[in-house]
């Protein structure tokens, strides 16, 4: 290259250079135009960033110029599509800044694309909710809901029930789950239309695609159309988008009116769906219960179980009955761990925390074995219905409380908790006993046969122990509940043990017949949530320095997660007494039979901390009316691992027995056998 091409050269990239400053500045203005059109979008209601016709137009335009212009348009519609990649998601920015700017706005998911039935309900929805919705498809209910749990969404709105299809059993699952609360719902009126390019015939479709819900739901077009073929794709938006991308009129859609017309698509026909009525009823679902004026007409979710006897479900209708609750909806699932037992998804108008749905609530509660509500929202008027407005208060917690309004303790029985098939809390007197810990096969095979032997019902034995030194058998864990169970097993008894970390719940659930909180976790919010979502009983200890109040409002936590069976137990607090291990509040027997209906036991053992007091201590609980007890008995008590000073020899446990036999007999009760 010679010295004048080289100057030429600098002059021509000198060039290049302006020209690309020119570019760069038109890029500038173009995304500033971008910007405005996105503020636009963001002014009506959140409107969709991806705008399928409009990104048409201009690739054809370009195309066009860029041919005219003796450019290649393969080229040009690469560079374009990079400009309209970077422009959507400019706008994408915008509606992420406008949520936090605190202008109202709420990032709605939803499963699907745009303009499918969820995504037009959304827009409906938050026109009378008010604020700005900002829409976020998820390719899955499941990852919906995770987007909602993470963050990245402030609520979800899912189609739970449709009027010709019946439920979405994925849907029910989540709302099982307990994550969620519902806050809202609405209904969509579905019209599917047969949707396909401009200038597309009915009778040379080839392929229909739609949601697999919406073409079982158009059987009878379907029928009548034997040359087309139906293939499904995982919502309508998505059909009709394919339609419009695919560009060949042998496809059609069936979707919304709405989505054809955004797509570019002509309707073909409409009311293609067999019923001429066709809604589906929405749930918006948020990470936390909302405020709702209870002036308002309300709706309330309940999720339960109901204890696996004759009449249970009656009864649980039957409150609803009289108190005049009227209920909305009634469904059942299966519990997959508990074969042919079920959850019920009952729906009911009213305020969870108006009084007269309280008083219900914390009537059913001793009907079920779970019961959780999964939230109180506006009802919104579906179709012309007298909405019935019980009377209103305003304060206590959405979920019954435990503690008993006091017009209710006169009427109130106790309710039973079936630890496996053992009732506590009924009329008998219920005797678990067993080591303090579980230490190998041999002991805890005999102490389960000297326990069964006299009269015990429930195998007690921890696997896994709170100790207050670190030094002090730790228990043997895992391996330790296993031999437990067995033990169990072998004399025929249910068995109970502890629990410590949140993270064990659901291994110790698996094979205990009942979780136990120790005293030094009555207050571990964690573990107590944990416990809430399980279907095993919980033996709630008092902690040592807790009041009664702090015990109930602790069994709070369990049955907020929607376990109702808790059994309370009085085990010693922490007083300026030294002579015994903790001192025994026998007045917390009748004291919590008054406050609540759960069924109280209490541990003479930990109280009394050596053996000799633990058999009038027993007497004390038994005669103040305890429903049962739980005690340390070891086969060698003097080789025992782990609080040997007060466990029972078996001949202490044989006399106990008999001395509760006495006290039973004089109140009237047995112990149970
Ligand atoms: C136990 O029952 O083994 C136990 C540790 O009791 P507490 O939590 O009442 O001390
Ligand atoms: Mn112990």
């Amino acid at each position: 290259m010679n010295s004048a091409s080289r100057e030429d050269l600098g002059d021509v990239r000198k060039r290049i250079d302006e020209l690309d400053r020119q570019l760069i500045g038109l890029l500038k203005d173009r995304m500033d135009a971008v910007q405005d059109i996105g503020s636009a979008k963001n002014r009506d209601q959140g409107a969709a960033v991806f705008d399928p016709r409009r990104e048409r137009e201009l690739r054809e335009k370009w195309a066009k110029d860029a041919e005219a212009q003796g450019l290649s348009s393969f080229h040009t519609a690469r560079i374009l599509r990079e400009i309209l990649s970077y422009s959507r998601s400019e706008q994408v920015d915008q509606q992420t800044a406008a949520v936090a700017d605190g202008m109202e706005s709420h990032r709605v998911g939803y499963q699907g694309e745009e303009l499918s039935y969820s995504h037009l309900c959304i827009q409906k929805l938050f026109a009378s909710r008010g604020g700005r919705a900002l829409p976020r498809g998820y390719e899955s209910f499941r990852k919906a809901v995770e987007g909602l749990q993470s963050g990245e969404v402030d609520y979800l709105l899912l189609p739970v029930e449709n009027s010709i299809c019946g439920s979405i059993p994925e849907v029910n699952q989540h709302l099982a789950s307990g994550q969620l609360s519902v806050v809202d719902e609405d209904l969509w009126i579905v019209e599917h239309c047969l949707a396909g390019l401009p200038g597309a015939e009915v009778n040379n479709l080839q392929v229909l695609h739609s949601h697999p819900v919406a073409l079982a739901q158009c059987q009878e077009f379907l029928a009548s159309m034997p040359s087309a073929r139906a293939e499904a794709v995982y919502d309508t938006g998505a059909a009709a988008r394919k339609v419009a991308e695919e560009g060949d009129r042998s496809i059609a859609a069936i979707c919304s009116e709405e989505a054809a017309e955004h797509f570019g698509l002509e309707v073909l026909r409409r009311s293609v769906g067999d019923q001429p009525k066709n809604l589906t009823r929405f749930l918006l679902l948020g990470r936390q219960e909302e405020e709702l004026d209870l002036d308002r007409p309300a709706k309330t979710s309940l999720v339960l179980s109901v204890h696996h006897r004759r009449g249970a479900l009656a009864e649980v209708l039957q409150v609803f009955a009289e108190r005049d609750v009227n209920l909305t909806r009634l469904e059942s699932r299966p519990i997959p761990e508990s074969p042919f037992e079920y959850l019920f998804f009952i729906d009911l108008e009213g305020h969870a925390r108006s009084e007269h749905l309280r008083e219900a609530l914390q009537e059913i509660r001793r009907h079920c074995n779970h019961l959780k509500v999964i939230g109180s929202y506006p009802a919104r008027p579906l179709e012309a219905r007298d909405v019935h407005l019980p009377p209103v208060e305003t304060g206590p917690p959405a979920v019954a409380p435990v503690v008993k309004p006091a017009a209710a303790l006169a009427k109130a029985k106790t309710r039973e908790v079936m630890v496996s098939d053992v009732p506590v809390g009924g009329a008998d007197f219920v005797l678990m006993a067993g080591p303090c810990a579980v230490e190998n096969r041999d002991q805890i095979m005999s102490a389960a046969a000297m326990v069964a032997e006299r009269g015990a019902s429930i195998l007690r034995g921890g696997a896994f122990k709170p100790r207050t030194s670190p030094y002090s058998f730790q228990g043997l864990g895992f391996p330790g509940l296993d031999l437990l169970v067995e033990a169990g097993r072998a004399v025929g008894l249910p068995v109970v043990t502890e629990v410590l970390r949140p993270e064990d719940v659901e291994g110790v659930a698996a094979s205990a017949d009942m979780l136990q909180v120790g005293a030094r976790n009555m207050q571990n919010f964690a573990l107590l949530k944990e416990l809430g979502k399980t279907r095993r009983p919980i033996l709630l200890k008092r902690g040592m320095s807790a009041t009664i109040k702090e015990l109930l409002q602790a069994a709070e936590y369990v049955f907020a997660g929607g376990n109702q069976q808790v059994i309370l137990c009085e085990r010693g607090i922490r007083t300026f007494e030294t002579s015994t291990r903790s001192t025994l509040d026998v007045s917390a027997v009748p004291v919590l039979r008054e406050l609540c209906d759960l069924p109280i036991i209490i541990d003479p053992s930990h109280a009394a901390g050596r053996r000799e007091l633990v058999l009038p201590l027993a007497m004390a609980g038994a005669a103040a009316g305890a429903d049962g007890m739980i005690v340390e008995s070891h086969p060698e008590p003097d080789a025992a691992l782990c609080d040997k000073e007060q466990a029972l020899h078996p001949e202490d446990l044989q006399s106990l027995v008999q001395l509760l036999k006495a006290i039973l007999a004089a109140q009237g009760r047995r112990l149970y056998c």
